[in-house]
């Protein structure tokens, strides 16, 4: 078995990030399960949320993000995320990620539920094409080993400790084993969840259905962020149309041209996103369509074009002048809140297992995210996993939680067909932007009885179907307990928060 220092999963920023740290302190290979650029990364469009602007601070910034997460986020996550903002910034710099920039300075955009503009962004809305192409440059430049279309399928730990994973050549089938002292996953996502949705198609939870079959613990994972605003074309596969399209004075408005979020909240369009969304699903229902209109056509559209480039020729691809027309949009899943449970030093409960990115539950972000915080948590906490691990004395592991609860039984049931188009309806109908007990309790019985039907996994598809129903029945069985709403978890049989679910679930299989 070829044994490495570090194994890190997962190409995106959170892995090409932590891979770049880590060859200064050993030998690195990176598996992932697609070419190296297919990630959530590439897509991210608004950009990088730091408080390096005039007049901002890492206290404004801190205020913002504990506000949108509605009572649940860790405070000392959130106080290093921000603290740490501008310093990662410039390392981004350092690697050649042009951020835009006007006379020299960088330029900052306005996002939803930030007090200041502090969102630094390249290529206008490319930002994450650029960071992942500059990211994904050096990292082949480098000493690092890059295994493209291998995908982890195990994680091999005895007695508590990390050694090693097993891995399937997705392109042969064939069985890999390496062996490392320290393993990052940095598996991003799981909108692959949900029938509509702004991720690609590697976003099938893997890290967190291998880290809880390998005794890991995943907390939050009833928290998932719908983004209120894809592109709603018949034909036309989800695309987002980001928030920083309404940072700029895009507005809402329903089929007759009138707009509705200063109604429904004080920061109207730019209310949280779990505010805006449901605004949206609730005029969708009472007109009896599938979509609303995000309007621009009143901004200069020299500023819509330069500044939205990659949107603008998108919906022009498809027939549609943002300048001149509304926007038709809708909801659609969009961020993992929940995830593998970890320290600020990404260390979880198993020793030598790390995880960072959007496969992580740091707590930053609570029950809700606040926008572009995302990109920067992969790099904060990429960073720390590797100080951590590489520092003398080595890594420890967190504290188990005392109250881990484990999946309910998966029993085999008369259960329709399984395929991927009937877990991702299921969960948009059951367990989507607004749930109830009803609808919770239908989706964990299918759900468990899917489980129990799963033929042995042997390839990619069949692999990432099974991550998928076990983030599945995390998600919905989380859902069902957490009987309150709370941030982007919204109970219509339960509508307010609850002072007794100021709290987090957390999972732990049973040894
Ligand atoms: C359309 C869109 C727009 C967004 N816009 C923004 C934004 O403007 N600002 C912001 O902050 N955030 C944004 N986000 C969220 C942000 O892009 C992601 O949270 C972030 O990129 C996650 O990075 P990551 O490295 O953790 O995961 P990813 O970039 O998704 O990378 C995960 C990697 O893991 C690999 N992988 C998965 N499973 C396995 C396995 N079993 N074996 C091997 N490899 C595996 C994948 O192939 C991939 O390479 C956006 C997301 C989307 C989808």
């Amino acid at each position: 078995m070829t044994h490495y220092d570090y194994i890190v999963v997962g190409s995106g920023i959170a892995g090409l990030f932590a891979a770049l740290q880590a060859r200064e302190h050993g030998s690195v290979l990176i598996l992932t399960k697609g070419s190296i650029d297919e990630c959530n990364t590439r897509y991210a469009q608004g950009g990088i949320a730091a408080p390096v602007g005039v007049g901002d601070s890492p206290r404004l910034h801190l205020e913002d993000t504990i506000a949108a997460g509605a009572g649940l986020v860790d405070l000392e996550a959130a106080r290093v995320l921000t603290e740490e903002a501008a310093d990662r910034i410039h390392d981004l710099v350092s690697f050649g990620v042009p951020f835009d920039t006007l006379d020299g300075e960088i330029t900052l955009g306005r996002e939803g539920a930030h007090s200041l503009p502090r969102i630094l962004h390249a290529g206008g809305d490319a930002t994450g094409a650029h960071i992942e192409l500059t990211l994904s440059s050096v990292a082949r430049m480098s000493r690092i080993t890059i295994l493209e279309h291998c995908l982890t399928s195990r994680l091999l730990v005895s007695d508590g400790v990390l050694e090693g994973v097993e891995a399937l050549d997705c392109r042969t089938n064939t069985k890999l084993e390496f062996g490392c002292r320290f393993l990052v996953l940095a598996t991003g996502g799981a909108g692959q969840l949900f029938k509509i949705s702004t991720n690609p198609t590697v976003a099938t939870g893997d890290g967190v259905a291998l880290a809880y079959r390998a005794g890991a613990e995943i907390a939050d994972m009833e928290f998932f962020q719908f983004h209120p605003t894809v592109l709603r074309m018949p034909g036309v596969a989800p695309f987002l149309i980001s928030e920083a399209v309404r940072g700029e004075g895009g507005i809402l408005s329903d089929a007759e041209g009138r707009a509705f979020m200063a109604e429904q909240h004080p920061q109207a369009d730019l209310a949280p996103r779990d505010v805006v969304a449901r605004a949206i699903l609730a005029q969708m229902e009472a007109s009896g369509t599938d979509h609303v209109f995000l309007d621009v056509t009143h901004l200069a559209p020299s500023r819509v074009t330069s500044r939205f480039p990659q949107i603008y020729r998108f919906c022009l691809d498809h027939s549609l002048d943002i300048t001149r027309q509304p926007i038709p949009v809708s909801p659609a899943a969009h961020y993992m809140m929940g995830g593998v449970r970890t320290n600020v030093w990404g260390e979880t409960n198993i020793r030598r297992l790390f995880a960072c990115g959007e496969v992580a539950c740091t707590g930053v972000h609570g029950a809700n995210r606040l926008a572009s915080n995302s990109l920067l948590e992969t790099v904060v906490f990429g960073r720390r996993v590797v100080e951590r691990s590489s520092a003398s004395g080595g890594p420890s592991a967190t504290e188990p939680t005392s109250d881990a609860i484990a999946l309910s039984e998966a029993v085999p049931a008369e259960v329709s067909p399984l395929d991927l188009g009937a877990l991702q309806t299921l969960m948009w109908e059951k367990v989507g932007i607004v749930r109830d007990g009803g609808s919770l309790s239908q989706a964990k019985a299918l759900l468990a009885g899917w489980q129990a039907t799963l033929p042995t996994a042997s390839d990619r598809p069949s692999h990432e179907l099974s991550s998928l129903i076990t983030c599945a029945r995390l998600m919905t069985e989380a859902a069902l307990l957490r009987a309150e709403s709370r941030g982007a978890h919204y109970r219509a049989d339960f509508p307010e928060p609850r002072e007794e679910w100021r709290r987090h679930i957390v999972f732990r299989r049973h040894a």
